[in-house]
């Protein structure tokens, strides 16, 4: 690359959260997007749902001239085409489903060279006024999606594929070959047709890291759970993430004063100063920096052995990458993740406050969602990290819930009055009150709205305050309950609950909240 990797790839970054709205790549993205925007040839495999498309999406942005995408199901052309238009990319098709409109528009955009990306069903590279067309067009790079389909011996054959390599020699350009069948021979067999015989970059890596050891937290005493975990590790090199840059300097000061080697770090510090951490932290055994997300890009330290999150990150890609800094010289790294009501509150406001499209924050609450499922897992975190980019088959034993599974209980009815609770009271409180009112504890606030009138009031006296703040945090996180922003962070229910509610479905829910409640259960009023 012509500006050095870090100018290519904070370029990328910024296409990547500008363009597609996305705050990180997902595991193998970001290595596939620098390579094809290189100008490598690249064969990658990975799982479906990975994330394929944005390794060819984000890199036509980034070279000159069109690229040229060849899919084989008109469908799914058609929607990345609505999708990128959507997101204001000058792309089109040529398939058979298009009305001449929608051809003549293609036609006059490839001419006057501003189409950046142009999908193609593989039976139109039969046609000779196809491939004069496309020697003319300028195209940069070829992205061929569901390579496999070149496998004469799969059962997804398209014949019309094996047109592509003989294309891709008439142009003289780079190619990049997208599938998710892994198995060797397939994978020869599209070297062999595809890049005809010329070994490309290949990406196949399994995007788990067994080194890194997965814990996640709530939030109890977060700046002491955070100086305990360090304490543990002291004299290693770690990174602590912080959700705001206030917090980054309280939070290294008081390391500092535990007897660490600490330093802050934010986008808002002068550049020398960032840069000066930045070198520190490269050349000095056992510096901790407490950051923003807006260190780690460029940061390239083999033995970072921890890093620790003292609030949610802001999606589980997110949390994938910055933990995925840790170890990456394959020795053993820990990583702890703090997350709580407060946090929950902060992402979905942060969400809803943006400026994207319904659609996209819809998908925002659901990226949220993921990591929150991660954080309340009840299960091994690694099966349910991996599994949510597509990867199955997971051995894991190096995460806390491995180590201790948590006891679980039968929720339904403690949700069922929660929300109940909720409702009853208009959706307008947050959990603080609904748990007064629960628990049957006649604030002044409770008596002045005549909620100790209410059927709910009282009903549950059986769990204690504590028990009642873990079941109304995991109802957050499994998104029964979201705090609405524009009234305060109130508790609204959502659909998700409606099943709950009517009896419908039953929920199981993490018990290790209600044992620590137990010891500071308050005696009922
Ligand atoms: P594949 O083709 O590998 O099956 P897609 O390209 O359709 O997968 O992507 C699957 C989903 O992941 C899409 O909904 C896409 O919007 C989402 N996605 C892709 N990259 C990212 C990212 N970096 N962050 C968040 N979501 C992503």
């Amino acid at each position: 690359m012509p500006d050095g990797p870090s100018g290519n790839l904070s370029e990328a970054s910024a296409i990547l959260r500008d363009v597609f709205g996305f705050d990180a790549f997902r595991p193998g993205q970001g290595e596939i997007v620098e390579a094809v925007a290189r100008g490598d040839n690249v064969l990658a495999i990975m799982p479906t749902g990975g994330g394929k498309s944005l390794c060819f999406q984000l890199p036509a942005l980034l070279r000159p001239g069109v690229t040229l995408v060849i899919s084989p199901l008109i469908a799914l052309m058609r929607d990345q085409v609505r999708g990128l238009r959507e997101a204001g990319v000058a792309a089109g098709a040529l398939t058979s489903g298009n009305t001449e409109e929608e051809t003549d528009a293609v036609w006059t955009q490839l001419a006057e060279g501003t189409l950046k990306l142009l999908y193609l069903a593989p039976e139109r590279l039969a046609n000779t006024g196809t491939q004069r067309m496309l020697a003319r067009a300028g195209v940069s790079f070829i992205a061929v999606d569901e390579a496999h389909c070149v496998s004469q011996w799969g059962h997804d054959f398209r014949p019309d594929y094996l047109r592509i390599g003989e294309l891709r020699r008439a142009l003289d350009v780079p190619l990049a070959a997208f599938t998710a069948t892994a198995d060797s021979e397939t994978q020869v067999e599209i070297v062999q047709r595809l890049f005809e015989g010329e070994q490309p970059s290949t990406f196949l890596h399994g995007f788990d890291r067994p080194n890194i050891h997965l814990a996640f937290a709530a939030k109890d005493g977060p700046r002491a759970q955070i100086l305990n975990f360090a304490a543990a590790r002291k004299g290693q090199s770690g990174i602590v993430y912080c959700g705001t840059r206030a917090k980054t300097e309280g939070l290294a000061t008081a390391l500092g004063q535990a007897g660490h080697a600490a330093c802050h770090y934010h986008g808002g510090m002068e550049a020398e100063d960032r840069r000066h951490v930045e070198t520190r932290f490269q050349q000095e055994d056992g510096l901790i920096v407490v950051a923003t997300v807006a260190f780690g890009m460029g940061v390239d330290k083999p033995d970072i052995r921890w890093v620790a999150h003292a609030d949610l990150p802001k999606s589980i890609e997110s949390y994938y990458q910055e933990i995925g800094r840790a170890g990456r010289d394959g020795a053993p790294a820990e990583t702890l993740t703090l997350f709580g009501p407060d946090d929950i509150r902060l992402r979905r406001s942060q969400i809803d406050e943006g400026l994207a499209p319904p659609e996209r924050q819809a998908a925002d609450h659901g990226r949220l969602n993921a990591l929150l499922g991660l954080a309340e897992a009840q299960k091994c975190r690694r099966e349910t990290l991996l599994g949510y980019f597509g990867e199955t088959e997971i051995t894991c034993g190096n995460c806390d819930l491995c180590e201790s599974p948590p006891e679980v209980f039968d929720g339904t009815e403690a949700v069922r009055k929660a929300l109940s609770a909720a409702l009853r009271t208009g959706e307008s409180f947050g959990a603080g009150h609904l748990i007064d009112v629960l628990t049957g504890n006649a604030t002044d606030k409770v008596k002045q709205r005549g909620h100790d009138a209410l059927p709910t009031f009282g009903v549950g006296r059986d769990l204690g305050k504590a028990a009642w703040q873990g079941v109304f945090r995991q109802m957050m996180g499994f998104d029964l309950l979201r705090p609405d922003a524009a009234r305060h962070g109130a508790l609204v229910m959502t659909e998700t609950a409606r099943p709950l509610l009517r009896g419908e479905t039953t929920i199981t829910l993490r018990r290790d909240s209600l044992n620590r409640a137990a010891s500071d259960r308050r005696p009922a009023i």
